[in-house]
């Protein structure tokens, strides 16, 4: 297996993640006995007002309905950032076999980080773990991403402009 190629396409996806102004993480699972791409998703989260639309939540639940079954058994995934508590459970009830993650998150990740959710005795399936694939990439996009926003965040202060979230938002009266 190739996983630079399969973590680039995950790439690709943070990218059009971030064009859409979600935070840039995007998420493939893969069949590694052919090499198929099963699924594949980036965060959702704010066109689809859903705080759970994550990447990797949104590619287990493409994987499943596609194989109609509720474990994924002997299917990998590679997602950019270090999954989130969240993810990193929802990756273990899918029994994900290997995991190959971009880039390490310090302030929010529960694999490598925080909880280190598959150290602990209530978790019952672990998936084989690697990171590091296309690092530098993953890492940047996020970067990038967050510095326009605050920027942007501040200039939009300045002149009194909705930020493009606050235009997303519905109207609430
Ligand atoms: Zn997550």
């Amino acid at each position: 297996m190739n996983h630079e190629f399969y973590m680039d396409k995950a790439l690709e996806l943070a990218r059009q993640a971030a064009a859409a102004d979600e935070i840039p993480v995007g998420a493939l699972i893969v069949n590694p006995a052919n090499g198929e791409i099963i699924a594949s998703a980036h965060n959702l989260s704010q066109h689809s007002l859903d705080a759970t639309a994550h990447a990797e939540i949104l590619a287990i639940q493409e994987a499943c309905r596609k194989l109609n079954s509720n474990r994924l058994r002997g299917l990998d995934m590679y997602v950019t950032l270090e999954p989130c508590t969240m993810c990193a459970a929802a990756i273990s009830f899918a029994r994900i076999e290997h995991l190959y993650i971009g880039t390490e998150d310090p302030k929010g990740g529960a694999v490598l980080n925080g909880v280190k959710f598959y150290q602990q005795p209530t978790c019952h399936h672990r998936p084989i773990v690697e990171s590091g694939f296309l690092q530098d990439e993953c890492s940047q996009i996020l970067k990038s991403f967050f510095q326009a926003r605050r920027l942007h965040g501040r200039r939009a202060a300045g002149c009194q402009q909705p930020t493009p979230e606050t235009a997303l938002l519905p109207l609430r009266t």
